[in-house]
């Protein structure tokens, strides 16, 4: 192993962390840690991430640096994949030292990334949902819908869910997970059904298709929408217009113009870089009729916020690894010594 190994956080780690920490106690440290990242923004080299699509799903690579570390996330979507036992969302991830250029943390993102999905809503809610929200209704029961959950309950103590899922196993699944956890949950027959009376409406569906989930006559003065799962070109969840009827907020408006629900509107649709609510340059909630619509797609400035807190919340612990990812010749211009010392010798004469 060279100086120069990486630390790697792999699923068995990041499983193992996770259930000792506890998904509620990561949420509010990771909320800290996103939080701190919007409030210095503008200093963050930020582009839209860069999608490679087809026909059934996209692969993505989200980077970012803050000018001392540099992180990027590689990540897909591919909606139709449980049906063959694959998952919808998977992802890794690497923070590297912008001095060198070297990596110096490399982890398992698919749990890392419904973590942070989770944590960015939670934080979103805590600005823009009416402080007195109890009911939060939950549209999609699939992979994030725990952690979302989760999430909003640590934040805001929200224990009482309505659920929704076109799929019957995935509520069921959904109900398997939440009792234990003492969640009171209300599992409906319609979206209409769950959103009714909610303070708060996530809607986390996977379908690569201009959906629907909720229409405007849904929608009822105070509520705050979460918008998570319409998160690329042609893949949205709102009727066009929900997004007239309130205030909509977004991570980066150059990215969640062409992938968020505000993809169906003019290219000059008034939006709110939440950055600026949470910095007091622009006003989030105003009263408590206001209708509150978090666009999320999810940006790269989120996941370096994570990686950072997984990063220093496994130091010293027993949570990584240490990989020799990066060759590290004592003499930097003679790579190839590496090789012609790694040769194994071959034995010569002999009958
Ligand atoms: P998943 O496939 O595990 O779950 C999606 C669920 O939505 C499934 O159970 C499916 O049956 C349900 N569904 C599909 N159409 C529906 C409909 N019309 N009404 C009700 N339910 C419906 O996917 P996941 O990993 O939970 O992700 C959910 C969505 O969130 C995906 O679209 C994903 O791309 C997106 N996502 C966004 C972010 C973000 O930062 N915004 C992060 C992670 C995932």
């Amino acid at each position: 192993m060279t100086d120069n190994a990486v630390r790697f956080v792999d699923v068995k780690n990041i499983t193992r962390w996770a259930a000792q920490q506890g998904v509620e106690h990561i949420v509010v440290g990771m909320i800290d840690y996103i939080e701190a990242d919007f409030r210095r923004w503008p200093i963050f080299d930020k582009c839209a991430r860069i999608g490679s699509h087809s026909d059934v799903g996209v692969i993505e690579l989200m980077p970012t640096s803050d000018g001392q570390e540099y992180g990027f996330k590689y990540v897909n979507g591919h909606p139709s994949n449980p049906a063959s036992g694959h998952q919808t969302v998977t992802a890794f991830g690497v923070l590297a030292d912008v001095a060198t250029g070297y990596p110096t943390f490399w982890a398992e993102m698919t749990v890392l990334t419904a973590l942070r999905t989770a944590a960015t809503s939670a934080m979103v809610a805590k600005h823009l949902a009416r402080p007195d929200s109890a009911t939060l209704a939950l549209i999609g029961n699939g992979t994030q819908s725990e952690f979302q959950a989760l999430a909003m309950r640590a934040a805001l103590g929200i224990n009482s869910l309505r659920i929704w899922d076109t799929d019957p196993a995935a509520m069921a699944k959904f109900i398997r997970n939440a009792k234990p956890l003492g969640f009171d949950v209300y599992v409906a027959t319609s979206a209409h059904d769950a959103v009714r009376g909610a303070d708060i409406i996530t809607t986390s569906t996977a379908d690569k298709a201009s959906a629907t989930i909720l229409t405007a006559n849904m929608i009822e003065p105070g509520m705050h929408i979460n918008a998570i799962g319409g998160d690329c070109p042609g893949k949205t969840e709102l009727d066009a217009a929900i997004l007239t009827m309130g205030d909509v907020f977004v991570e980066f408006p150059e990215q969640t113009r062409i992938e968020g629900e505000i993809q169906q509107m003019p290219a000059d649709f008034p939006i709110t870089e939440l950055w600026r609510v949470f910095t007091n340059e622009a006003a989030g909630r105003t009263s408590p009729d206001q209708v509150t619509i978090f666009d999320s797609v999810g940006f790269a400035i989120e996941d370096f916020a994570a990686l950072r807190y997984l990063r220093d919340a496994v130091d010293g612990t027993g949570d990584y690894a240490l990989v020799d990812l990066i060759a590290n010749p004592s003499d930097p211009k003679n790579l190839f010594g590496l090789v012609a010392d790694a040769r194994v010798p071959v034995l010569s004469g002999g009958a």
